[in-house]
């Protein structure tokens, strides 16, 4: 009964997401053969992790052993209303075994058409917060987005895009493994955390998620508009390098 009674509360609140129905899963097939070893040993990659792989995940994504698994599960994306309006989808770019993972609200223009996430202003400015701050390069870290699909006109994406699209960025995290995700602007740090706390109130503090440290910090295209704040989020910046043991962290 308990499950049940779990199962209607989940509908319930996919429903108030706005999900009016759920992708028909295939039958389950058996799992695939244990992956080779990845060059980050001692990490063994769940076939379906309890806390991505929820009883509304596509079988595809859940049993996905890598990131191009995942992503030829993912396909051609028809799954939200984003799909007919997009040029590429937006899957993801970085090291696989990164230590540390970015996460941004959506693709804009210039993503949607080179299918890279953060290439355009804002991206050039996490570029450079990457390479001169931290002293990493772009391949070093994963950068990825709440959503893969840009949204008309750059409007924000609503909850039942979030809701179709979430399982794919909840199942790149399990694979990737990072030590830290830092949440760029408060479209992602509310989404993940799951809260209505402004941005300003959550940056600069670490955040548990999913047995991940999060750092929220704001977004790069809200630095070009206020530059003035580029401190702020060398400060959390200062922090995540700090944790990471990264060599300049207090400088
Ligand atoms: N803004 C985002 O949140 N993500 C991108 O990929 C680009 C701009």
């Amino acid at each position: 009964m308990e499950l049940v009674a779990a199962i209607r509360a989940h509908i319930e609140y996919q429903r108030r997401l706005g999900v009016s129905g759920y992708p028909i899963a295939a039958r389950a097939k058996p799992a695939a053969p244990a992956a080779p070893a990845a060059s980050r040993p001692a990490r063994p990659v769940a076939a379906e992790p309890a806390h991505t792989a929820s009883l509304f995940t596509e079988p595809g994504v859940a049993r996905a052993r890598s990131l191009d698994d995942l992503r030829a599960a993912i396909g051609d994306c028809q799954r939200c209303k984003l799909a007919p309006h997009r040029t590429n989808l937006v899957f993801g770019v970085g090291n696989p075994r990164a230590r540390l993972v970015f996460v941004g609200e959506g693709p804009g223009a210039d993503e949607d058409a080179q299918g890279e996430p953060f290439v355009g202003r804002a991206g050039q400015l996490l570029t450079e917060i990457i390479t001169k701050g931290m002293r990493l390069r772009r391949e070093d870290v994963y950068i990825a987005n709440v959503i893969k699909c840009r949204p008309p006109g750059n409007r924000n994406p609503e909850p039942d895009e979030v809701a179709a699209c979430e399982p794919f960025l909840l199942r790149q995290l399990d694979l990737i493994g990072p030590e830290v995700v830092v949440a760029l602007g408060k479209f992602a740090a509310q989404t993940l955390l799951r809260t209505k706390t402004p941005i300003t109130q959550m940056r600069g503090r670490w955040f548990d998620f999913r047995g991940i440290r999060l750092m929220p910090t704001f977004h790069p295209a809200y630095l070009l508009r206020n530059p003035a704040d580029k401190r702020l989020v060398w400060q959390d910046i200062q922090q995540v390098m700090q944790l990471l043991g990264l060599p300049g962290a207090g400088a």
